[in-house]
């Protein structure tokens, strides 16, 4: 017989699911109370992807099923219960009022806005809240400060050469498996002409899932991006199906392609894993585990291995370190003054500049781009153009399956904006078309040529890394990581420069009035 008195509410967030979760792994299934809410408030936070509100929401109604086939009780709030508040907080106090029970146990959250609520739920609400650290993660808050506190350098490579040694992931006796930590260098190559990109796994919504595609289309008919085709695992069972055919089918060429980019390709050889594994559908350690798997058995070269490795126990847990060490003051910086409104395009996909334009179209198709993609096409524009932090961060929150503040912040705001001033990235990832023609097909298809300095077709990339480099001279050009780009300017012809500024400035101009070709009409024609 359930005895109330003894009784716990846990409270599962939309990316907590997991069933070793720090606060459902010891749930007393004859007594506690599993609570579970589709709310709103959070979901039109910064108007979130549609097929991201449809693969939360499905994802979640998947894993209470999976809990009450184990015989969990789970108390499930949909979008549309009636009575719904819409707000974690709200919920939470409704479940409480239904369930008498002695104490609310949750696992923390991935976002210190949710964070700072948490920490008021227990005087709020008249019970006590035990709140548990979320340890899905490789790397402790414990361990990444003892790491970081009192360093001069926090490069991500050192934390991933420790946390190597920790997990002792591709390590020999003797040090690094094939005696290189960071193959990086190996993983830069374009493209060859006619290389097939491997088939990847759809999974058909199923009853459910179409369900969800029909609430979210009601109610968030506005927000970004396109619902259909959803394709995305919604379960733990398809998410592992997804993991092993990346290892077999895809991460052999991950290495040496990581880098490259394609019209029309938005997938290449990625793992499409990072949304699994941050609502906690995949675990950190066994997708790095399945690769070294590989590796070992002849499946797949070093440079695959070690790069994919590197991305997750290397960069991911880096930047959620850096986020919860650094919080809440970390996103107030804005280094380079940058100021400028983050341009209609990104969220229109109209521009002819060719490289924006796909990365855009895919990220409306598939609530997807690869990191290169999100990096060094929509990231470096956004730093050259000096657009606001806050505003280009709410944008990559908004429209990736996977953003999450904790992952989303620090790549923002650190590496693709130098905001931080360099405490994540040793120098800004700034780029000019030549990367981008090296790097992908996009030029050949643009009105613009990245080789072209002048006149009408001049790239207005080319255009704005070097603007940029000028503009932020003082704060810049004493970093020996731009040293080199210094020099290349300071070797050009001083009319030249002249020339490429004046157009970047009206550029500039253009954008701030809506257009976004290099040739807008000069500031006096324009209708304002
Ligand atoms: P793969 O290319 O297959 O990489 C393997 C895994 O490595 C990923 O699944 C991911 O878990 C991890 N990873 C790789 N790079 C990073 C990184 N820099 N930070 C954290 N994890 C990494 N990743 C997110 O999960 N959520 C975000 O909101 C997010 N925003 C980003 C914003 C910008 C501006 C940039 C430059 C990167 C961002 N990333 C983010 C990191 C990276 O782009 C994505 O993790 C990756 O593109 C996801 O696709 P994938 O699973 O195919 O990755
Ligand atoms: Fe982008 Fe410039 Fe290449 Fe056009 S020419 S695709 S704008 S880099």
């Amino acid at each position: 017989m359930r005895s109330a008195v003894m009784a716990k509410l846990r409270f599962i967030l939309g990316d907590h699911l997991s069933r070793n979760l720090a606060s459902l792994r010891d749930i007393d299934k004859d007594h506690d109370i599993v609570l579970m809410a589709e709310v709103g408030g959070e979901s039109t936070i910064v108007g979130f992807h549609k097929q991201k509100l449809v693969l939360i929401y499905s994802a979640m109604r998947h894993f209470a099923e999976a809990l009450r086939a184990e015989g969990i009780t789970v108390d499930y709030v949909s979008l549309d219960c009636p009575n719904n508040t819409q707000s974690l907080d709200g919920e939470l106090k409704r479940a409480l009022n239904r369930h008498d029970v002695e104490t609310v146990v949750v696992t923390e959250p991935g976002a210190w806005r949710v964070r700072a609520l948490m920490d008021k739920w227990e005087q709020n609400l008249g019970v006590p809240v035990e709140i548990r650290e979320d340890d899905r993660f490789i790397c402790s808050h414990e361990r990444f400060s003892a790491w970081a506190n009192g360093r001069k350098s926090l490069r991500m490579e050192f934390f991933y050469r420790e946390m190597r040694r920790e997990t002792g992931l591709l390590m020999t006796d003797s040090g690094p498996e094939g005696g290189q930590w960071n193959l990086d260098a190996e993983n830069r190559s374009p493209l060859p002409p006619g290389h097939r990109a491997p088939e990847r796994l759809r999974f058909s919504p199923d009853a459910e899932t179409r369900r969800v595609i029909g609430l979210v289309r009601e109610r968030y008919p506005d927000n970004f991006g396109e619902i259909e085709p959803f394709s995305w695992a919604v379960t733990r069972h398809d998410a592992l199906r997804a993991l092993d055919h990346f290892i077999a089918a895809a991460l052999p060429g991950f290495g040496t392609y990581q880098d490259a980019m394609k019209s029309g390709e938005p997938f290449l050889h990625h793992g499409l894993l990072s949304a699994y594994l941050n609502i906690g559908l995949l675990g950190a350690e066994e997708v790095c585990a399945a690769a070294q798997r590989a590796y070992y058995a002849g499946d797949a070269p070093l440079n695959a291995a070690e790069g994919f490795i590197r991305q997750v126990l290397g960069w991911r847990e880096y930047v959620r370190g850096i986020y919860w060490w650094k919080m809440p003051d970390y996103a107030q910086t804005n280094f380079l003054g940058a100021q400028r409104d983050l341009p209609w395009f990104y969220w229109s996909g109209e521009t002819d500049m060719n490289c924006l334009a796909n990365a855009i179209d895919d990220t409306r198709r598939h609530a997807y781009a690869h990191h290169i993609q999100r990096l060094m096409v929509t990231g470096n524009f956004a730093l050259l153009a000096g657009i606001e932090p806050r505003q280009i961060e709410a944008w990559y929150l908004a429209v990736y399956i996977d953003a999450f503040d904790w992952v989303e912040l620090p790549n923002v705001h650190g590496m693709v904006m130098f905001a931080d001033g360099g405490l994540l990235a040793s120098k800004p990832y700034a780029a000019s078309g030549a990367y981008i023609n090296r790097m992908s097909d996009y030029c050949a298809g643009c009105r613009y040529s990245p080789k072209v300095k002048d006149g009408e077709n001049a790239c207005p990339i080319t255009l704005l890394y070097w603007n940029f480099l000028i503009e932020n001279r003082r704060v810049l050009q004493a970093n020996p990581r731009m040293a080199m780009a210094y020099r290349n300017l300071d070797r050009m012809d001083a009319s030249a420069v002249q020339g490429m500024q004046q157009r970047a400035t009206r550029f500039l101009d253009g954008l701030n009035a809506g257009v976004t070709t290099t040739n807008p009409p000069l500031q006096g024609e324009l209708d304002l």
